[in-house]
This record gives C-alpha cells, sequence and structure tokens, in this order.
C-alpha cells in the first residue's frame, strides 16, 4: 500500500460540515471571520536528514517544510509547536539548532508557543505543528483546478534533489568512476531514471562534484518557505500545493483532488544556473520527480496572468508558466519542444512504495 493509500484507508474520515480535514496541505477549522490552517510534518534522522547536518540549518529546515503547507494554502503565520525526540541533551547542538529555528520563526512571525521534549533511544525526530489564518473561501485548495488554468511553479526545481544524491553518493567511488567514464551522456536521452542520475552524479569529476554541491546545497539545507507569495495569490490562484515530494506526484494531488489533467512543457521547467549548465535529460529528472524544493505550484485562470505577474512582484519570488489544466482523467503529460510526450516520466517520493 502507498503512502497515500495508507492514509486514506485508515485516517481519512468524512470531516464536519464547515471544516477541511485530511488531504490538503492544511486543515481549515473555521475561528471567527478566517479559518485556522494548521499543519503537521515530521522529520526523521536518516530518512529526512543526516544525523551531523548543521543543527542551525536542521532548526531552519524542521520550521520552513511546515511554513511551506501555510504558504501553499496562503495562510499567514500565527504560532507553532515542537516535539522533541533527543538522544542527548548536547547544548550548543542545542543552542544553534534554536537560533535556526527562531530566527525563521521571527522572519514569518510564527512564534514557537508550546511543544514537547523527550529523551529518544533511537535517533533524532523532530514534530513541528503549525498555526496559520486564512480566509476559509478563499484558501488555496487542492481541488480548485480548472480546466484552461495555467499551471506555475515558483523559484527553481531541481537543486536539492542534485543535492542530497551527491550527498549520497560515496565519494571514494565518485573519484574512481570518474577516472573510467565519460560524464556527458548524449543529448538524445530523453530523460534520466533516478538510478540513471546517480550513476552519472557518481562518473562526475570530483571537482566538477564538489561544485555541484557547493552551488545545490543551500536548497536542501535552508529552504525558503513562500509564505509571502502564497498570501500574495489568494484570490488570485485557483489550486496550489507545495512541492515537497516532487512536482509531478504534488501536482498530481491537484489533478486527483479537482478532477482534471494537466499538459506541461518540459522546455519552460524554471531551472537554477547549476542546473541548467546539466544535460537536459538530467535536470528534467531532478525538476520533475525531485522532492524537498519547496516551491508552490500553482494554477490560475489566464486573465489572471497580470494579477500573478504583481503577487511575485510583491512577494519577492518569481514564477513561471509551465503548462496548462485541460480536461481529462487526472494524468500529466510533459512535452518536448517538438511536442512529443516524454516517456519514463519520474514518480516523485513515496515512503512505502
Ligand atoms: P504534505 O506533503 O502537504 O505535508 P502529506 O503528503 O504528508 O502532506 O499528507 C497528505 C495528507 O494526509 C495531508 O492532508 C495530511 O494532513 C494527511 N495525513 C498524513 N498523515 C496522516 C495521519 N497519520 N493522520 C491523519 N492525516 C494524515
Ligand atoms: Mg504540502
Amino acid at each position: 500500500m502507498s503512502e497515500f493509500g495508507l492514509i486514506r484507508r485508515h485516517f481519512q474520515r468524512p470531516a464536519p460540515a464547515g471544516l477541511l480535514g485530511v488531504g490538503d496541505d492544511c486543515a481549515l477549522i473555521p475561528g471567527g471571520s478566517s479559518a485556522w490552517a494548521i499543519s503537521t510534518d515530521l522529520l526523521l534522522e536518516g530518512r529526512h536528514f543526516f544525523a551531523d547536518v548543521e543543527p542551525e540549518s536542521l532548526g531552519h529546515k524542521a520550521l520552513a517544510v511546515n511554513l511551506s503547507d501555510l504558504a501553499a494554502m496562503g495562510a499567514a503565520p500565527r504560532a507553532c509547536t515542537l516535539g522533541l525526540a533527543l538522544p542527548r541533551a548536547d547544548d550548543a547542538w542545542l543552542a544553534a539548532f534554536a537560533r535556526g529555528f527562531h530566527a525563521l520563526a521571527d522572519q514569518w512571525g510564527c512564534p514557537l508557543v508550546g511543544g514537547d521534549t523527550t529523551r529518544s533511544d533511537h535517533g533524532l525526530t523532530l514534530s513541528v505543528t503549525v498555526f496559520g489564518a486564512v480566509s476559509a473561501p478563499r484558501a488555496l485548495r487542492r481541488d480548485a483546478a480548472r480546466p484552461g488554468d495555467d499551471v506555475w511553479v515558483s523559484g527553481t526545481l531541481g537543486d536539492a534533489d542534485i543535492a542530497l544524491r551527491l550527498l549520497l553518493a560515496h565519494p571514494d567511488r565518485r573519484a574512481a568512476a570518474a577516472i573510467t567514464t565519460d560524464p556527458a551522456p548524449s543529448d538524445a536521452t530523453p530523460l534520466f531514471h533516478g538510478t540513471g542520475l546517480d550513476a552519472w552524479l557518481q562518473a562526475l569529476p570530483t571537482a566538477a562534484a564538489a561544485r555541484l554541491l557547493a552551488d545545490t546545497r543551500l536548497r536542501l539545507e535552508r529552504p525558503e518557505p513562500r509564505v509571502g507569495l502564497g498570501q500574495a495569490l489568494v484570490g488570485v490562484a485557483h489550486a496550489a500545493i507545495d512541492v515537497s515530494d516532487g512536482l509531478l506526484q504534488d501536482l498530481g494531488h491537484i489533478l486527483a483532488a479537482s478532477g482534471c489533467a494537466a499538459s506541461l512543457q518540459a522546455d519552460a521547467l524554471p531551472l537554477s544556473p547549476a542546473l541548467a549548465a546539466l544535460p537536459a535529460g538530467a535536470a528534467r529528472c531532478a525538476a520533475l520527480g525531485g522532492g524537498d524544493a519547496y516551491e508552490l505550484c500553482f494554477t490560475a485562470p489566464r486573465a489572471h496572468r497580470d494579477a500573478v505577474a504583481r503577487a511575485t512582484q510583491r512577494a519577492g519570488v518569481p514564477a513561471t508558466r509551465i503548462g496548462s489544466i485541460v480536461a481529462g482523467v487526472p494524468t500529466t503529460t510533459v512535452l518536448d519542444a517538438h511536442g512529443q510526450p516524454l516517456s519514463g516520466l519520474p514518480r516523485g517520493f513515496d515512503h512505502f512504495s
């Protein structure tokens, strides 16, 4: 059973009237003139972060991935809580972790108001819950995409995925492979599979791999949640989601909830200079399937193109039009420069399949 099948079967229940329950980036609970937007994310050592990651970055990321879910609803952060299961009480480590956490909390006006702390015999576990406010009828829900909408994505995609793959690759193997393997595959390769991308990265000369890691690492370890953009898109965008598990998979959640299909242009995918310098098949694999991007993917009617431009300007975060929503069963087609659909699209991240 997939992660999402498991959640649907065991934890999704019909929500009481007026309440948005399981299935979106946040739940919405009515609370006076606006609704409370609430989301929880769990981070486990060895699964979501390396044990030796810089604690200040980890503190930042633990809150960032949660703020990203508020952004995806168009909600304004109000407060957060922090659950900590700690293998040991290391004061210097905790001071750095707290510095990263509070700095981001201060940046977005999201004070830490509670939590729980225990000892852990199984590595470090973090659980953050965020509370935000949004006008319920105007929240950016996953089920609001309509045929004819443009599909947009903020910032750039794929950097975090490349950084993660480089960090996972064994440095010695990478150096040895560089002697015998040509790192430049033919551009005729339409799309790398995940394992092909790993093999290509491992075959990079050590200096090139180090440069690529230096260019992409910040996006993995210190993602910037698009909180301002999410709020600026309220009343402008139809549906939105944050890209945590890969663009195709996360856009797939919008399509499934909205009952429509999407057509994307591969050449339109926004790439950082570091990714744009990679072979197209490698960059596209990371951009379409790579997790941890924490960009917003959203849909908006064509008539709102100017309004989207104003929202991105106000937020200081660019967005790129990458395709459109069309009628049909929930699937995404990605077209190359000749209008031909790409095959072998990456599936995105699922904890159980
Ligand atoms: P996101 O990537 O936006 O954090 P997820 O993919 O983790 O969302 O989860 C999908 C949906 O399932 C969300 O609405 C989330 O709140 C819900 N969900 C996940 N795990 C559980 C659980 N154990 N109990 C109830 N709801 C859950
Ligand atoms: Mg989300």
